[in-house]
Parts: C-alpha cells; structure tokens; sequence
C-alpha cells in the first residue's frame, strides 16, 4: 500500500473511503487494527520523543493525515495523500457501523461528567451499540492493567480519549497482545461528541 513519509510518520495515501473499506473488512475478520490519526502536533512530538516514534513506525496499521499541515506537507514533498481524514469524523463514522452491526465498544478517555454524558448519547441514539466499558481518562494504574481490562471484555472496537501519546501508548499494548479490535487515539473527541 502505498505511503508518504513526513518527517518520518509514514502516512497512508488514502481517502476517508478507502480507509473505511478496510476497517470494514478488518472488523468482519476480527484482525487487530491500531490506527492512528496523526496531526502536525503528532509528527513533530514524535520526532522529539523516540518511544513514541517507534508505536507509529512499528505498532500502527494506519496514519491518517488529520490536518491540513500534513496534506500540505505531503504536497510539498510532491507525493500528496489525497485527502485530510480526522479523527473525529472516523470515529463518529465507526459508532454509526457499531450501532448498525451491534458491535461491542469500549471507550476510555476524558473527564468523568464527559464520559457519562457520551454513554447517555449512546444510550439514546446508538442504542444498537453493545457498550462493554466506558470508564473516564484519569484513571491512576499501570497502562498494562487497563489495557489488560479492557481485553477482558472483548471488544470489536476500542477508543481511547486520553491525548498523545497516552492513549496511543495504551492501544500498543492492545495491539502487541494482537487483542482482536479497532482500536484508535481519538483525542478531545468524546469532549465533542458530547455535546
Ligand atoms: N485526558 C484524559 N486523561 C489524561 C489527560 C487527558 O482522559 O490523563 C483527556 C482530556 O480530558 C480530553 C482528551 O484527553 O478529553 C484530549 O485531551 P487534549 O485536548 O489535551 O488532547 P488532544 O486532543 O490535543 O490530543
């Protein structure tokens, strides 16, 4: 498949479509999937942070270009990925196919009276979505144990709301464990989703 590499994050040259197609097919077949949605932020702290350069290069199955500093970039280097692709906008993509096919989704991230806010939305607008775990993001243990909670309860699709490189460092532990989910680092996401 091909990428563009910015600054060393290799992203997947893609549209919103094609990867949706893929996470499609990567659900159906219980594969472990980490996808990461990296911006300018997320490149430039990985640069100066190699643990964190290594999740992207060695345990991420797909970047996405979230921002338009990274479609810019990647016309610059005149290897351009087709289109922007947010994590906001794959995420509330993900729960609509969670509460059409009743998958089971665990979320992990954000203040508590956010958290409880987004399990109410869900509850009233998502009621086909099998909600397995949502628990806010200031929890104090080892990521190791909350990543081993979250296996036990066998999700198709995790997100984590917890900011970079928290919560991308939580799904590597997922994904080296080969847990079979989607799993992805979705920022300030639940704060908008539920509003
Ligand atoms: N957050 C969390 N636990 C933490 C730190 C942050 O759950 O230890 C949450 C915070 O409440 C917010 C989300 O992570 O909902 C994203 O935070 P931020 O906006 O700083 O990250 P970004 O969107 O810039 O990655």
């Amino acid at each position: 498949m091909s990428k563009v590499n910015v600054l060393g994050v290799n992203f997947d040259k893609m549209t919103s479509q094609q990867f949706q197609e893929k996470f499609i097919e990567r659900i159906e077949n219980h594969k472990s999937t980490f996808v990461v949605t990296a911006n300018p932020e997320i490149v430039m702290a990985a640069n100066e942070n190699p643990e964190f350069m290594k999740v992207l290069k060695e345990d991420a199955d797909y970047i996405t270009p979230d921002g338009i500093g990274i479609v810019k970039a990647s016309q610059m280097l005149k290897d351009p990925v087709p289109e922007r692709v947010t994590g906001y906008d794959l995420f509330v993509w993900l729960m609509k196919v969670a509460d059409q096919r009743k998958l089971r989704v665990y979320l992990i991230g954000a203040k508590p009276g956010v958290i409880h806010a987004v399990q109410a939305k869900i509850a009233g607008q998502y009621s086909g979505i099998e909600l397995v775990g949502a628990e806010n993001g200031y929890f104090t243990e080892d990521l190791d144990l909350v990543a081993n909670r979250i296996a036990r309860t066998k999700p198709d699709l995790v997100f984590a709301a917890l900011g970079f490189p928290k919560q991308e460092k939580l799904l590597s532990i997922l994904r080296k464990e080969e847990v079979p989910a989607l799993m992805m680092g979705v920022g300030g996401s639940f704060d908008v989703f539920s509003g």
